[in-house]
Formats: C-alpha cells, sequence, structure tokens
C-alpha cells in the first residue's frame, strides 16, 4: 500500500521524460538533416544520396538472391503413379553419383546414404536443394528407418587401397550393413538391388567367368575382407529371398571406370591417367600379364536399371568383355595421353587374379544389354575429367564434375 502513489508517480513521469526526449530527438534530427550536417546537401539532393543508398542495396540483395537461388538440370516429370522412392547407399561415391543422376533426370524421388569414407558430397553437390532430393550422413552400419520403393546397395568401399585400409570396417559395412539394408527392404516392401563384384569368383580357374561359376577366393588373404564379404552379402540377400520375400536383384559388377574416380583412389585406370597427366612413371604391379575387361560408367548404370526393373533375380554379370594385359593398358593410356612416362615394374601385389573377363550372355539374354561406349572413348572422357581434377586442383578451386547432359 505505501508504495503506491509513488509508484504511479514515476511511471508517469518516466512517460512523459521519454516523450520529450523522443520530440527533441526528432527535431534535433531534421534540424541536422537541413541545415548544419552538411551545408552543401539540399533536401533534394539528401533524396537523391538516399536514392543511391536504396539502389546499391538493392543490388545487393539482388546478388546474395542469385548465390543462393541454385539452377538444377530440366528433369522429368512423373505422376505420383510413375515416380518411385529410391534410396542409393554409397550414393556420393563413384558408380553411385552417376546412378543418382540418372534415377534424377527421369524424376525418381532420390535419397542417397553415405559414410563419405570414399564418396565425397560434390560427387551429388548439384543436386542438394532439389524437391526431389536427399542426402543422409549416414553410416549403413547402424540401422536406416525411412520409406522407400527401390534400394540401390552400392555402399562399400571398391578399391583394393580402400577396402584393405580397414578390412574390419569393410566386413562390418558388407555384413551387418547388408542386414540392415535387407531388414529395411523387409520392413517397406522395396527391392534391393546388390552391388556384387566380379571378385566373388577370386582368382578364377574358369576363363571367362560366366554366373553358374562358384569361385575361387582365399578366404584368409588381403582381399577376403571384400571378396567373402561381398560373397556373404549374396548369400544373405538369397536368404532374405527365401525366407521372407524380400525381392532381389544382384548385380557382380566388373571393373568399371569414368569420370568422378577418386584421385587417390589407387585403381588402375586413375592410376595410369593421372602418371601419364603427370610424366611420371606408370607403375605396373607384376609382370603385367594380369588381364582385366574395363567398361565405362554409363554403360553399368544402363546395366544396374534395366536389372532392377526386370523381373530376373539371379545374379548377373555387368562388364565389357573387352580385355587387356595391364602392361597392354599401360601402353594405351600412354600412347593417348602422350607424354614421356616411363613404364616401370613394381612388385605384384598378393592373391592379384590373373584373368578377367565377364561371360555376359545372361545380361543379354534376359535384360537385352550390353555395354555401348567403347574403351578409347570412355578413357578420353576420362582423361579430360582428370586434366580438369588437375588443373583446378593446381589452381586450389572447388570442383566437381556433371556429365555432358546435366551441364548447366
Ligand atoms: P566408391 O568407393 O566410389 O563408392 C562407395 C561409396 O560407399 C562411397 O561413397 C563411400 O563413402 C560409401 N560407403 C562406404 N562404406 C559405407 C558405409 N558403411 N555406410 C555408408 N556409406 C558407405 O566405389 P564405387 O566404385 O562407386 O563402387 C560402388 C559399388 O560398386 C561398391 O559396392 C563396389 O563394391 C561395387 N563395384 C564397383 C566396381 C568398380 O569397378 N567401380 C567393381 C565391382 C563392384
Ligand atoms: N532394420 C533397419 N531398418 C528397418 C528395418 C530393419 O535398419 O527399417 C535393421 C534392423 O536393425 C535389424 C536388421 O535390419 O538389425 C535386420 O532386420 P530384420 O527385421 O530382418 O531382423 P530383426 O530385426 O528381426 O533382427
Ligand atoms: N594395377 C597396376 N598398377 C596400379 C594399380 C593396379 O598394375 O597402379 C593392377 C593390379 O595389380 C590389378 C589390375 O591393375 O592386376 C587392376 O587393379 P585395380 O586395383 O584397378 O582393380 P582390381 O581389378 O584388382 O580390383
Amino acid at each position: 500500500m505505501p508504495y503506491r502513489i509513488p509508484i504511479r508517480m514515476i511511471q508517469r513521469k518516466s512517460k512523459m521524460l521519454c516523450f520529450c526526449a523522443v520530440t527533441v530527438l526528432i527535431f534535433f534530427g531534421i534540424y541536422q538533416t537541413f541545415t548544419f550536417a552538411d551545408s552543401t546537401r539540399t533536401p533534394r539532393a539528401f533524396g537523391d544520396d538516399l536514392e543511391n543508398e536504396i539502389k546499391a542495396i538493392e543490388s545487393k540483395i539482388r546478388i546474395l538472391e542469385q548465390k543462393g537461388s541454385k539452377k538444377f538440370p530440366e528433369v522429368k516429370f512423373l505422376t505420383y503413379k510413375d515416380r518411385k522412392r529410391i534410396l542409393i547407399t554409397g550414393g556420393a561415391g563413384f558408380v553411385g553419383s552417376h546412378l543418382v543422376d540418372r534415377l534424377m533426370m527421369q524424376g525418381h524421388e532420390v535419397t542417397v546414404v553415405d559414410n563419405f569414407f570414399t564418396g565425397r558430397k560434390r560427387n551429388v553437390e548439384h543436386w542438394i536443394g532439389h524437391e526431389n532430393f536427399e542426402l543422409l550422413h549416414h553410416d549403413i552400419v547402424n540401422p536406416l528407418y525411412i520409406e522407400v520403393d527401390q534400394i540401390y546397395h552400392l555402399a562399400s568401399p571398391a578399391s583394393p587401397p580402400n577396402y584393405m585400409y580397414n578390412p574390419i570396417k569393410t566386413l562390418k559395412t558388407n555384413t551387418l550393413g547388408t542386414i540392415n539394408m535387407l531388414g529395411l527392404a523387409k520392413r517397406v516392401r522395396a527391392r534391393l538391388l546388390l552391388a556384387s563384384t566380379s571378385e566373388v569368383y577370386g582368382d578364377p580357374e574358369l576363363h571367362p567367368q560366366n554366373e553358374e561359376y562358384w569361385g575361387h577366393v582365399n578366404p584368409i588373404g588381403p582381399r577376403a575382407c571384400y571378396d567373402e564379404g561381398k560373397r556373404v552379402a549374396e548369400t544373405m540377400c538369397y536368404a532374405y529371398e527365401k525366407q521372407e520375400n524380400v525381392e532381389v536383384r544382384v548385380a557382380r559388377i566388373f571393373n568399371t571406370f569414368g569420370p568422378r574416380m577418386h584421385m587417390n583412389d589407387g585403381r588402375v585406370v586413375s592410376n595410369f591417367i593421372l602418371q601419364a597427366l603427370q610424366n611420371e612413371s606408370i607403375t605396373v604391379y607384376g609382370e603385367g600379364e594380369q588381364t582385366r575387361s574395363f567398361q565405362y560408367v554409363s554403360d553399368l548404370v544402363d546395366g544396374l536399371m534395366s536389372l532392377m526393373n526386370s523381373n530376373y533375380s539371379l545374379p548377373v554379370n555387368l562388364g565389357n568383355p573387352e580385355e587387356h594385359t595391364i602392361m597392354e593398358f599401360a601402353r594405351i593410356i600412354r600412347s593417348i595421353v602422350g607424354g614421356d612416362s616411363k613404364i616401370i615394374k613394381k612388385t605384384a601385389m598378393e592373391d592379384d587374379p590373373q584373368r578377367r573377363k565377364p561371360d555376359i550372355t545372361r545380361a543379354m539374354k534376359y535384360l537385352g544389354w550390353s555395354p555401348k561406349v567403347p574403351l578409347m572413348v570412355g578413357i578420353n572422357k576420362t582423361i579430360e575429367y582428370f586434366q580438369n581434377e588437375l588443373r583446378r586442383s593446381r589452381h586450389s578451386e572447388r570442383n566437381f564434375h556433371m556429365p555432358d547432359t546435366l551441364q548447366i
């Protein structure tokens, strides 16, 4: 009670004080503007200045807006009925990112899950922000709960130096990771395609390799984490198919190359091209008599998509049957790139498969698929990509590759 009157008085006084202060400030501002502040400025000049400043701010806003608003390649429109929700594990990697491009261009909703062990965000950077695209930083060794219609399961290191770097992680990714993706497929009734490999044939005694061949793998050698990891991943697929009616597709992928291979990937195509481009020695492991057959990445993407959408559920080889020895391949790269790199022999890799060439009869028969891109065409595109990578990394610019159809 005793404090009521003084408080009201204080409130009234402070309101009056505020009112007086604001009035004085307004008058002082007007006075400054039109008289002393700048004797050279007339009210019109002041108005002009203000207008110029507003224009400058507007143009800055426009620049910021342009930086923020991103142009995306024109994607096809699919109706709700035709549009699928597609998960690509390992979608920020070399093969995965090309698959992302194709499925996005077709108008599907694509979710990429990647832990960025060997993949890079910039491989899919051109889709970030698109309403049909989502990038999840996630390790598939841990469970994943999302809703999808199809799963392309590509997550796994693929180059020998990468998968040998942490063999336990390679095993976990291919075993626990595959179980998780199959569990997800089972829960949401999605179809799952496994990116398996010609390595399931090991160092093969049958040549060329067809899908009936059971393989020749050293279960305790340096490549076992990958080879056996993929073999058990295949086993898991067929167990889920048999026991849980999960629809599975298994692609046995043979050596694939193209733009977006990692510079430090360590695989033969990227190594030889980068060595030749920099006039370094081209390193052939062993005598170079071992063979490989190389397919260009766009052919593989065609094959993966045909397999996913086919009714065929047994394993299918996807590769280009054109076979070369590694020594021949070193000479081919040197002759296309030019320069005067020497070809030198280094210690042979342990358990290195000696001959590899796919029998693609099954893919031709059930998918109507065969590779289209000639080796030289693919090699030239890949050389061009690595030339750019070298140029740009020298100038420490950011660089990312978009296929021809996506140049924007
Ligand atoms: P890559 O290394 O470029 O891509 C693999 C991707 O998987 C990377 O983005 C990586 O970060 C991601 N990844 C790895 N472990 C993961 C994990 N635990 N959780 C989430 N993401 C993970 O290799 P690539 O050449 O694009 O190969 C893709 C797939 O195709 C692999 O499964 C590989 O075994 C298979 N394959 C490729 C070839 C080839 O020549 N490129 C040949 C045979 C099989
Ligand atoms: N899982 C997952 N996402 C799902 C469903 C399952 O990651 O949407 C994982 C789950 O954590 C489990 C694995 O997939 O470890 C296998 O699932 P499944 O249902 O076959 O086995 P269960 O859960 O009965 O052991
Ligand atoms: N290779 C080579 N020099 C290199 C890299 C690889 O001679 O700098 C050989 C390797 O020993 C193998 C072949 O090239 O015989 C293909 O190797 P890559 O690592 O590309 O894949 P792989 O088919 O062995 O999985």
